[in-house]
């Protein structure tokens, strides 16, 4: 069987640089908390606990004052409340991540009320929600915003289409918008990729994390096209998919890691 294999399937710089430095903290400290899994992929953290990575949901549980913020970013307030605690913070928050939050901080001090868009869920959303305080909001298609001038910023891991959907859906009721788009490099190339593999291939797998925003994403954009199956290691595979197919393309998640992809 012929397998199309995406060259930018993988763990993006954001979550390497993460995972690097939280191993570095850990050891030197031996131990390291992350406030929430460091990436989105169980195996992933289930491996970085065993090396000094403890995952917890909340300030209380982290045990000797360590603390690595993932690449997600985190609430302003979070951080405030870390440093005036006297925590020792690695701040692993991804450059890219930290530009959009200083555009939603830009856009605050022009006078913008700001739209983010993306899950209103996921950190790097609710982060970047933080840093708009009470002039911004997470954008629902069930709520009409009807501003004077808006900024919109995305979620670094949204698809273009949607943003442009948005945009157009926001258009209608403003004077004034302003975008900054912060959909990261490594997202638009994985999603485009994807596609164009989904396209030619008879199956798709994708693999990661079934927790991963991104992963999620790419398995549901992939079986527009053809039969797709969003698997986290080798053995979630099922050979029965494989019947009667000439082709499959592989890819995976922002947050999966190489060997995991090595394996399936
Ligand atoms: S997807 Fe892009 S912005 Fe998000 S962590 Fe990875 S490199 Fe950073």
């Amino acid at each position: 069987m012929k397998i199309y294999r995406a060259r930018y399937g993988g763990v993006c710089f954001g979550v390497k640089r993460a995972i690097k430095m939280a191993l570095e903290a850990a050891e030197k400290w031996k131990r390291v908390y992350s406030l929430g899994p460091l990436i989105h992929n169980r195996l992933a953290v289930e491996d970085l606990q065993k090396k000094g990575i403890i995952t917890v949901s909340h300030i209380n549980e982290i045990k000797n004052k360590k603390v690595i913020i993932r690449s997600h970013g985190v609430h302003p307030d979070i951080l405030k409340k870390l440093q005036n605690n006297g925590f020792e913070i690695v701040d692993a928050t991804c450059p890219r991540v930290r530009r959009a939050q200083r555009y939603v901080e830009m856009l605050i001090k022009e006078g913008y009320y700001v739209v983010i868009i993306g899950e209103k869920d996921h950190p790097e959303v609710k982060g970047l929600l933080g840093y708009g305080g009470d002039n911004a909001e997470i954008y629902s298609e069930h709520v009409a915003i009807k501003k004077r001038k808006i900024g919109v910023v995305p979620q670094t891991t949204l698809d273009l289409g949607h943003l442009n959907e948005v945009v157009s859906n926001l258009m209608s009721n403003v004077l004034e918008m302003k975008i900054y788009n912060t959909i990261c490099r490594a997202t638009n190339s994985r999603t485009k990729e994807a596609v164009r593999i989904a396209k030619k291939a008879d199956a798709m797998i994708i693999i990661g994390g079934k927790n991963s925003a991104n992963t999620t994403r790419l398995y549901q954009m992939c079986k527009k096209y053809k039969p797709s199956h969003h698997v986290e290691s080798v053995k979630d595979i099922n050979l029965n998919w494989f019947k009667n197919i000439k082709s499959v393309g592989v890819t995976a998640g922002a947050s999966t890691p190489k060997e995991q992809v090595e394996e399936v």
